[in-house]
């Protein structure tokens, strides 16, 4: 019988794309940020603060930088950040899929700190029918989304031209990947193709499909080598320069009006972070099924890592709560959440089952896969034996 081996310092699968487990039985994102510890945060702050200094605006006709946000708990440190640095940024949201009232409720308080804010959506007429083809073909319902916060904001970059943008936490750094990745601080078109998360799925792929054309992509693309080049588009992750932690980004937040859902989000372990998609919940179940890890994991690893939770308590809350049935989202009903895609629950299950990798699942002697009442699997093990 096989077994799934999982990083013996945080409780992170093998199976994570791009997730390097080594010798020693310790994976690269526990490696990275081991690396952290020995950062000179003051230098990088020094430099920080040396690189907004050459993009601020001479005579304040422009804005310094530009900030993509979602009105998330990262965005609003961003954003405060950098206010507190004395830029003026301009904030741009690609609207999210399926809004949820806590999450325009924090876009509301993003603004109110203080900022132009700009907020660019994508006809939802087209983007279903993207939702729908990107979950039928490639697993991924959020696949629009992972395009449009990296295109739109730099198509807004080029338009108002700004040529700095602020982005987050670089995912490469915070979550593993390709080591010559972790050290990037600048994001170019390459990184956006490698790293996007498209899974293969191009966004000229969807024309013609479902009476998709080319006027509906607009935004789905990126502007070209010229534009960016005239504008001399740069990009800087803040988590770079500034210790970067999600739970301690949502405490200052929240000091500053962000608002948390009133219990820990369904499949995740906290009330503070994913708050604006009634989508998310699919999104990070098919990841489940794929990978055999979900949101509880993910934020699992981050918290061990960082000394505030022990590991056996991280596979005990793994076991409670990863990877369940997507039933609600955010006191969403599913059935509510994948009819606006024209989709039926038999056609989703149907769709589950068919991403699912059967070799990380609990299955019966004929193969078939075993769910509880609820329709949860259970993974073939929890922690390294
Ligand atoms: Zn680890």
């Amino acid at each position: 019988m096989r077994h799934l081996r999982y990083c013996t310092r945080c409780v992170m699968p093998e199976t994570k794309p791009d997730l390097f487990i080594d010798g020693d039985g310790i994976c690269s994102a526990c490696r990275n940020y081991e690396h952290r510890q020995t950062v000179d945060w003051e230098r990088r702050g020094h430099e920080l603060r040396t690189i907004l200094e050459r993009y601020r605006s001479a005579n304040g006709g422009n804005y310094d930088c530009l900030v993509p946000v979602s009105g998330g708990k990262d965005s609003h440190f961003q954003t405060l950040r950098l206010l507190e640095l004395g830029m003026n940024p301009l904030c741009v949201t690609a609207t999210t899929d399926h809004l949820s009232a806590l999450g325009r409720r924090n876009i509301e308080n993003l603004k109110a700190q203080g900022v132009d804010y700009v907020e660019v959506t994508t006809n939802p007429v087209v983007r279903h029918k993207i939702n729908r083809l990107a979950l039928t073909q490639v697993g991924d319902i959020s696949w629009p989304e992972h395009v449009t916060i990296f295109t739109i904001p730099v198509r807004v970059a080029v338009r108002f031209e700004i040529p700095l943008i602020v982005w987050g936490e670089n995912p490469q750094n915070e979550y593993g990947g390709p080591a010559g990745a972790a050290d990037d601080n600048v994001l170019t078109r390459r990184w956006l193709e490698e790293f996007g998360g498209l899974l293969g799925l191009r966004v000229s792929d969807l024309v013609g499909r479902d009476g998709i054309e080319r006027q509906h992509l607009i935004q789905y693309t990126y502007p070209d080598d010229e534009e960016l080049r005239r504008v001399g588009v740069t990009g800087l992750f803040l988590g770079y320069y500034v210790p970067w932690d999600g739970y301690s980004n949502a405490l200052y937040a929240q000091a500053h009006g962000f608002e948390t859902y009133q219990r820990s989000v369904e499949g995740s372990l906290v009330n503070y972070e994913n708050l604006d998609n009634a989508q998310t919940g699919i999104h990070d179940y098919f990841k489940f099924l794929k990978y055999g890890f979900g949101r509880t994991t993910d934020l699992a690893c981050m918290h061990v890592r960082r000394g505030r939770l022990p590991r056996a308590d991280a596979v005990r809350l793994v076991r409670m709560h990863d990877g369940k049935f997507p039933w609600t989202y955010l006191g969403t009903q599913l059935e509510e959440i994948i009819e606006a895609i024209d989709m039926t629950l038999d056609e989703f299950i149907r769709i589950c089952d068919r991403f699912t990798n059967k070799k990380l699942f609990e299955c019966d002697a004929r193969g078939n896969l075993l769910k509880d009442p609820n329709g949860n699997l259970t993974k073939i093990n929890y922690d390294n034996p």
